[in-house]
């Protein structure tokens, strides 16, 4: 019987049938893995299959793990090599972003983009708060909207305040699994809030410097909305991390570099001073924005040990 994790504590499991059962269900012994060092086998959004049979203290099994779409992870403490599974299957990342109230630094959307392009999760930028916005505001959405949409990614003004404005987003969230992200005061928990009253998500994100070092588990939690939707909740999550990030593959991530660097001269290219760069050309005649393109250098730039490469969550 195949179902889908809700929530791990370490031990147990919540997980949902196929029918809409919510029950407990625990590991026994070892999961086949596939070469990954992991502190937790199984996180929230994962699909398992749970043996026919309970064990002998009357509990499910869970039996097998099925492959995953893809992943948020983390090293599960600076210098350690094991990794510890976030949360799997994320179909859809909305990243909330507000440009007052507090305004959303536009190098920490891109840095977002980058590690959501590298865990390969789509993403769709959420401008919430618009009833704040004045002429300035309003202005800087349609610069910003127009320069994400151009590389793909969709750009929608909500209001979570107004029930209405959000309305729109239940279409896109139906029968999928859902991360939210974006600083602390963006409006995560209220945009949960306006699509079903009933789940109330926890805010107050632990600090960065709070989790520095420490030996934290950070279980997420995935709420199932009255409309079909799924919403991953990472407590203390504010953006993912670039951990594993080789700074030869940066400019992968980044849609409209990868699709120029097939007219760099040199296969190596790191697209700054080297002749023959076809993203720099690109730059230059305006194809790839010039913020955009000096955000690839300031991440390029950023020492591993930088706070926020280090402690992303
Ligand atoms: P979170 O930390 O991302 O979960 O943010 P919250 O949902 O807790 O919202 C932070 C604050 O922003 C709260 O005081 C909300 O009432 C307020 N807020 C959320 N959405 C809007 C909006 O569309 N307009 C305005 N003016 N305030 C909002
Ligand atoms: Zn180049």
């Amino acid at each position: 019987m195949e179902a889908r994790v809700l929530k791990s504590t370490g031990s147990w499991y919540v997980v949902e049938t196929l029918t809409g059962e919510v029950i407990n269900a625990r590991l026994r012994g070892k999961l086949k893995q596939s070469g990954l060092r992991l502190t937790n086998p199984i996180a929230a959004g994962d699909r398992v299959t749970l043996k026919n049979q309970k064990d002998e203290e009357g509990n499910h099994v869970i039996e097998d793990i099925l492959p995953r779409t893809n992943y948020v992870s983390r090293k599960s403490t600076n210098l350690s090599k094991e990794m510890q599974i976030l949360a799997a299957n994320i179909d859809q990342l909305f990243i909330i972003v507000t440009l007052k109230d507090p305004k959303t630094h536009p190098l920490f959307i891109d840095r977002f983009l980058v590690a959501a392009e590298s865990f390969r999760i789509p993403v769709t930028l959420l401008f919430n708060k618009v009833d704040l916005y004045t002429k300035v505001e309003a202005d800087l959405y349609k610069t910003l909207s127009e320069m994400y949409e151009r590389i793909g990614y969709p750009c929608y003004q909500i209001q979570s305040t107004d029930k209405n404005s959000v309305e729109f987003l239940k279409k896109l969230m139906q029968g999928k699994q859902v991360m939210l992200g974006g600083n602390s005061g963006v409006g995560k928990s209220s945009i949960v809030n306006a699509l079903d009253a009933s789940v109330q998500l926890k805010t107050g994100e632990i600090s960065a410097a709070h989790q520095q070092g420490k030996h934290t588990t950070t279980f997420a939690e995935m709420h199932k909305l009255s409309f079909g939707a799924y919403v991953i909740d990472t407590p203390g999550i504010r953006s993912f991390g670039l951990v594993d990030l080789e700074k030869e593959h940066l400019g992968h991530y980044f849609p409209e570099i990868r699709a120029a660097m097939e007219n760099c001269r040199f296969n190596n290219c790191m697209h700054l001073n080297e002749p023959g760069c076809g993203v720099v050309k690109a730059v230059a005649d305006g194809v790839i924005s010039s913020q955009r393109y000096a955000h690839y250098k300031a991440i390029l730039e950023e020492e591993d040990n930088d706070p926020y490469r280090r402690s992303k969550f």
